[in-house]
């Protein structure tokens, strides 16, 4: 099997380590920096969506604030992501926008992308950004995450991020060029694997432990991310960024560990809504409205006729028709006390019935799958 082209994806996530971006003597790698701008620019001049996760605000922090070598207190650490990702932000801002790209700052925590509600707003948010062309550059909000909630690792928020947006690849760009057989600085005859098509124990017992005082995320986490990244269908590169314009390099066939996926995103995220979901509530809709859903349309509130059950924002509901068929299942918009205001309601009359502006449909085509076979294949 050959490595995937980097040119054929529509949407990719490229995640950054710290100890690529910053150094920690003379804080950001100002030309390096430049350089992956330059290589992100032609991904985005030829039509991919591009979302950067970069790592970093801790170690500049700590650079700019000359804070001593050492692990810091979570207290220390939250105090330098603040003063750190200001720097990382305004730099990544800077390098785009020299290429007529826009940056746009999202901090995320392990709630916004684990809790069904927030994942959706996030979602939403990304997918929005990335209609206006804009590029998110994404960290975790590393000043209010505490110890027990948060990631601590870019690898696996890149992975989540990746799904959330449905993404078709992630390139984690760190200071190792890919998965060995062995540790390379022990053992010599340990050889670099190119493409990973099943993550298999053994390939995880390849994994190690390792990290680096600047970067939180060893091999482990870059299995870790490739799991949640294959499974929500897209495939993932391990690079080496040291070297200036790692992206166009791997967008030339350079080295890399690909693993990849025979999913995509869609076909991913359709199964986990019609798979892995327990469904909390039923929403019943009229014969139109049944009929829009076949033909590909989102749900609106005016072809719902009952609602039940007791469900959250962001949950997953069964859609039947009038005669009590399963139709769909799919993740709701709203609550089940604001579905319930809106059936049969027009759109343009949610924010005079709810007293806030709320989503157009009650089910995205997007966050839908229909029962009915076929429809998915
Ligand atoms: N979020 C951390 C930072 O920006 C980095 C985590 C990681 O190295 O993976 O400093």
């Amino acid at each position: 099997m050959s490595a995937p082209r980097l040119a054929s994806f529509h949407r990719i996530v490229i995640k950054v380590g710290s100890s690529l971006l910053v150094d920690g003597r003379s804080g950001l790698r100002a030309a390096w920096l430049d350089a992956l701008a330059e290589d992100i620019a032609g991904l985005h001049a030829k039509g991919a969506d591009i979302l950067i996760v970069s790592s970093g605000a801790i170690a500049l922090g700590r650079a700019v604030l000359g804070l001593r070598s050492g692990a810091l207190k979570l207290e220390e650490a939250q105090a330098a992501a603040a003063v750190g990702q200001i720097a990382l932000s305004g730099n990544w801002a800077a390098a785009l926008q020299r290429r007529g790209i826009q940056a746009g700052q999202v901090l995320l925590t392990y709630g916004d992308t684990e809790e069904r509600r927030r994942y959706l707003n996030a979602r939403e948010t990304l997918g929005k950004l990335l209609e206006m062309r804009a590029v998110p550059v994404i960290n975790e909000n590393d000043t209010v995450a505490t110890s027990e909630i948060r990631y601590g690792d870019n690898d696996r928020l890149a992975a989540r991020v990746a799904s959330m947006a449905s993404a078709d690849c992630l390139v984690l760009l760190s200071d190792i060029d890919g998965l060995y057989t062995a540790p390379p600085q022990s053992d010599p005859s340990a050889t670099m694997i190119p493409i990973v098509a099943r993550i298999t124990p053994e390939i995880e017992a390849m994994a190690g432990g390792a990290a680096s005082e600047l970067s939180r995320g060893g091999m482990r986490t870059k299995i870790e991310a490739a799991k949640i990244a294959v499974a929500a269908g897209a495939h993932l590169a391990i690079a080496n960024g040291k070297p200036a314009h790692a992206i166009r390099a791997l967008g030339e066939g350079g080295r890399a560990t690909w693993f990849t996926t025979p999913s995509n995103p869609r076909k991913a995220r359709k199964r986990w809504i019609s798979g892995t979901l327990e469904p909390h509530g039923i929403v019943t809709v009229d014969a139109g409205a049944a009929r829009a859903l076949v033909a590909g349309k989102s749900l609106l509130p005016a072809g719902v006729t009952q609602v039940e059950g007791h469900f959250a924002r962001g949950d997953c509901v069964l859609v039947r028709s009038a005669a009590g068929a399963e139709v769909a299942r799919g993740l709701i918009a709203y609550d089940a006390a604001d579905a319930q205001q809106l059936l049969g309601r027009n759109t343009r009359d949610i924010a005079i019935v709810l007293g806030h502006a709320g989503r157009a449909a009650m089910i995205h085509r997007d966050d839908l799958v229909l029962t009915a076979s076929g429809f998915d294949a």
